[in-house]
């Protein structure tokens, strides 16, 4: 693996360290250990044939139809496709990188900001979200589920607190439990489960509240039992947390809702991948499976993968957790704490990319916005995967719909105006088979759908039915299929505390410290989350170690 192999006397005078997977945190963990440990040999290992892990954007050359000989150049994503100014790790990564130029920023007062909408199972049509107080009010009268939010927010900031909730120290408890108990379940169930499938395609009634979204229990405290108030109230300092070398970046960020890239998330894959291969001290492998993590008698960690063993002082894990269970072997005394890096499950998700010509009237009744979520049925969901001939299995399984042309249309070149939309399928809902995650366990599969195919065509009756547009879509110019298994952890609720023992055995012998485990298993699943976990992985270490 490496040009030269390293002595044992020599790993033991400088830090040497394996960093395994490639995703974007293993990435982001490889290059901020490079520039904290500019002496430190750091070698990463990643399964796959590419570096990215769930971030994969691809250009794709679509015929037009209705331009014959001329083809569209269609940037699709099949993992995440935005990401939020408000993630410092991510700005100081374009900053650091120079990413200034391929920037895409949405700002807040267009309409893929402020128009976000919710479809409600069993109606037709979409309902428009409040973007300001101003259009709040403004939907009262004709939208009764913003009636019910606004009644039920009004009501919060003057319900009695929870006290014996806010006087646990390691309180937790799942997002639903948390909004049913501050707005109601109906409200908990409306609102919290659409957003818990937009971010996490998992159902809020088994997601931590304090793994997830530690800001939520956070505003709660500042607001003396209310989540209202307490968003009222600044976070303190502390809240807030450090400094970022940010550049120009904060400020082109002003007034920006959401940012992509020209390339799309990838753009942030790449400058890392490129930067990584011209810094000496580091070596980057696509193709090369960790198989076992062991410690070796001298202090050092055998890696073990099938064509060699790699040899290093320190090790970071930026794989999924239930892979690094299999590669670990923890002494007898830590299994309890093996067995939390499997106590979560994740979301299987299917990813549709729909390309179409934009002239098709039923296109244009679509509303200019971000897009729309799907919350929890009032019946709940399946229980067993629905059949391939279930008429209604795939609009079932619709988690939402974004509309992408109208955030990111810029990424896209055409001589005749495309749309492009992408449908979110699964987590919580069971997935019929043509689109549950390809068997024999491989993680993830893409592969182009004929726009005639039957599985095309329901999709598109689904769309109009949940869109309300009254017209037939017209056959799509390109259809992209991903099907991903165990793409997104849920977090249960006690994670924070599991993770906390984890890394207290971690910190034991024969670890010392020295095993790192970070990623979106861990400490959150946004790529911003994911940036800042390899920011900060590898800070107690010694450069000195001997
Ligand atoms: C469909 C989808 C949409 C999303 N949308 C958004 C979004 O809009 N905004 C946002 O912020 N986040 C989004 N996310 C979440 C975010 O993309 C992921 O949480 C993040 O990319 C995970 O990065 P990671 O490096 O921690 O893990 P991974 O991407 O899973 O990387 C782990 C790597 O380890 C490798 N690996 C596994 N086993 C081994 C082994 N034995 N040996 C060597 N290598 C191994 C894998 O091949 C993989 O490359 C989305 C995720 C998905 C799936």
């Amino acid at each position: 693996m490496h040009s030269r192999l390293l002595l044992r006397s020599e790993l033991r005078q400088n830090i040497s360290i394996a960093i395994l997977g490639g995703g974007i945190t293993g990435l982001s963990s490889a290059y901020y250990l490079n520039r904290r440990f500019p002496n430190a040999r750091i070698t990463l290992l990643e399964s796959n044939n590419r570096f990215g892990g769930w971030i994969q954007s691809s250009r794709h050359d679509v015929p037009l139809h209705n331009a014959p000989g001329q083809c569209a150049s269609v940037l699709l994503e099949s993992g995440p496709r935005t990401l939020r100014p408000v993630s410092k790790p991510v700005l100081e990564l374009i900053n650091l990188l120079g990413l200034q130029e391929e920037l895409l920023i949405v700002p807040r007062d267009t309409p893929a900001a402020k128009n976000r909408f919710l479809h409600l199972p069993g109606t037709t049509g979409l309902v428009r979200l409040p973007s300001s107080m101003a259009s709040a009010l403004a939907s009262l009268p004709s939208s009764p589920v913003i009636r019910l939010l606004a009644r039920q927010a009004l009501a919060e900031a003057f319900r009695p607190a929870n006290s014996k909730v806010l006087a646990l120290e390691d309180n937790d408890e799942s997002m639903d439990d948390l909004l049913a108990r501050r707005l109601g379940p109906e409200a908990a169930r409306i609102f919290g489960s659409a957003m818990i499938h937009g971010i996490y395609a998992a159902d809020s009634r088994g997601l931590s509240v304090a793994a997830a979204f530690p800001m939520l229990a956070a505003a709660e405290k500042r607001g003396q039992g209310s989540l209202v108030r307490g968003m009222f109230i600044p976070a303190s300092k502390a809240e807030e947390g450090e400094v970022y070398e940010l550049g120009d970046v904060q400020e082109m960020m002003k007034g920006a809702s959401v940012f992509t890239f020209r390339e799309g998330i990838g753009a942030l894959v790449s400058a890392l991948t490129k930067d990584l291969k011209t810094a000496p001290q580091v070596e980057i492998h696509t193709g090369v499976q960790v198989s076992g993590i062991r410690p070796s008698e001298d202090g050092l960690f055998e890696i073990s993968t099938p064509n060699s063993t790699l040899t290093a002082s320190h090790v970071v894990s930026a794989l999924p957790l239930p892979a690094l269970a299999s590669s670990l072997s923890l002494s007898p005394t830590n299994q309890h704490q093996l067995t939390h890096l499997t106590a979560n499950t994740a979301s299987n998700v299917a990813v549709l990319n729909l390309v179409f010509p934009a002239s098709h009237p039923a296109l244009q009744a679509i509303p200019p916005g971000f897009g729309y979520l799907v919350p929890r049925p009032e019946a709940g969901y399946a229980t067993s995967p629905p059949s391939d001939t279930d008429p209604n299995a795939v609009e079932r399984a619709i988690l939402g719909c974004v509309f992408d042309s109208c955030s990111s249309g810029e990424q896209d070149a055409s001589p005749t105006p495309i749309v492009k939309l992408t449908v979110m399928l699964g987590g919580p809902h069971p997935l019929p088979p043509a689109l549950a995650p390809p068997p024999g366990g491989a993680q993830t599969l893409s592969e182009a759908l004929d726009p005639r195919s039957e599985l095309t065509a329901k999709v598109l009756r689904a769309l109009e039915r949940q869109l309300g547009i009254g017209k037939e879509l017209p056959v799509p110019i390109q259809v992209v299929l991903h099907r991903h298994r165990d793409a997104i952890p849920t977090y249960r609720p006690g994670h924070v505390s599991r993770m906390k023992e984890l890394q207290e055995a971690l910190d034991r012998a024969p670890w010392n410290g020295r095993l790192a485990v970070v990623g979106a298993g861990v400490s959150g699943v946004s790529v911003g989350s994911c940036v800042q976990a390899g920011r900060e992985v590898g800070r107690r270490w010694d450069p000195n170690f001997v």
